[in-house]
């Protein structure tokens, strides 16, 4: 049931039940983990059907349950709820985000076409797509994350008088799928299908599990394009485990709640370093200059600022240090969107081994702090940066 007369309801209370039906597990409120490695047929020519549908030879996908590298109960009831914020004709889960985008990118990529997207990725969709699709002959361009339309066809231009991209490949007729990864700002805070992407892909480790205790990944968006994605996961195995899907589905009954908390503390954590002494810089989405052409794309794209976001301290590397050792609430981690605040230094972790000159165009320096805040008391979050930018 997704609405009551001409009420449509809203995720926030879809999230509790929908795509579960309790008669199916003797009543159950909370749907049992099905921890199950294959489906028993009712009869040969039902297995048949399954697996016609299984293969894509026949459209629809299958009708019932084969294998748990295909789909299994726990993870059809996530799918079915991960769509919904997106208002997607479909959704896949996997093993992780990285699972997720590469099963993605093995799907529709070929010898001699090219990737092109915005940088910085995340670091491991980079190594990706330079190191590994690359070997394969599939060739990429990343353009300046903020570039302007013009900027991007100059470059694809350019590329393509050197590349094998067919010209038709990148702007006619057959135009390569668009996919946007929303870890940063989904489900909550952006969704990108309503704005012409055709892929939705996300680290559900993040704001979606939300508890730092998961890794796990999805793609949503429109039947057509998941069905070829579906296919090549049943071939690779990258879909997330039942007791992990069932994890998800506890983590998104509380997903707004928790982003919405999360994202009222960023505001309230943040609005208190912008002025500090010892702060160079906040990197923020809610402090965009008004006007620039960033602030008109996120009034247009975004319903919030988010949690995560770069603290730039004056000093360098020791400053930054000093702060990240003080520190007392937040611990020190890699990773965002958790229910706790977390802080790491880019340059000497995630980023250690990106050579200095990317670094240093991609504003990674060694004074950058990055921060995920969680969902303590916001006033207790300000006292430890307080305290902690005291004894830089
Ligand atoms: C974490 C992350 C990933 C990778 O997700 P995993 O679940 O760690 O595999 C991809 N993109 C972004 C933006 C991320 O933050």
């Amino acid at each position: 049931m997704t609405a009551i007369g001409n009420r449509r309801l809203k995720p926030s209370t879809l999230m509790m039940g929908h795509g579960f039906d309790p008669t199916l597990s003797k009543g159950a409120l909370k749907p049992p983990i099905f921890l199950t490695s294959t489906f028993v047929f009712e009869s040969a020519a039902e297995g048949t059907r399954h697996f016609e549908g299984v293969t894509g030879r026949r459209p629809g996908g299958a009708e019932g349950l084969v294998y748990t590298r295909f789909n299994g109960p726990n993870q059809e009831i996530l799918e079915d709820r991960l769509g919904v914020r997106e208002d997607a004709e479909d959704a896949l889960s996997f093993a992780s985000g990285m699972s997720a985008i590469a099963t993605l990118l093995l799907t529709f990529c070929q010898p001699g076409d090219m990737i092109v997207h915005s940088g910085p990725l995340h670091a491991a969709t980079e190594t990706l797509i330079a190191r590994i699709l690359g070997r394969l002959g599939i060739g990429w361009l990343d353009f300046p994350a903020g570039a302007s339309e013009d900027e991007i066809a100059t470059m694809l231009e350019a590329a393509q008088a050197r590349g094998r991209a067919a010209r038709d490949r990148l702007l006619g007729e057959r135009a390569p799928p668009i996919a946007i990864d929303n870890t940063f700002l989904g489900p909550l805070w952006q969704q990108p299908l309503a704005h012409g992407a055709d892929l939705s892909v996300c680290s559900l480790t993040k704001y979606a599990g939300g508890h730092s205790d998961l890794v796990a990944g999805a793609v949503v968006g429109s039947a057509a394009l998941i069905r070829e994605i579906r296919i090549m996961r049943n071939t690779l195995g990258t879909i997330t485990d039942p007791h992990t899907a069932w994890m998800l589905l506890r983590s998104l009954e509380t997903l707004q709640l928790r982003m919405e908390r999360a994202g009222a503390n960023a505001a309230h954590v943040c609005a208190f370093l912008r002025d500090h002494p010892r702060v160079e810089h906040v990197g923020y989405l809610g402090f965009l200059a008004p006007a620039s052409r960033q602030a008109d794309i996120f009034t247009r794209h975004c319903s919030g600022a988010g949690s995560t976001f770069s603290l730039c301290l004056k000093g360098g590397e020791a400053e930054a240090f000093r702060f990240l050792d003080s520190l007392v609430i937040a611990k020190l981690a890699v990773s965002l969107g958790g229910t706790e605040t977390l802080a790491s230094a880019p340059a000497a972790m995630t980023h250690l081994s990106v050579p200095e000159a990317r670094k240093a165009a991609l504003g990674i320096t060694p004074n950058l702090v990055g921060i995920s805040i969680g969902v303590e008391d916001p006033d207790d979050l300000v006292t430890d940066f307080a305290q902690a930018l005291d004894s830089v």
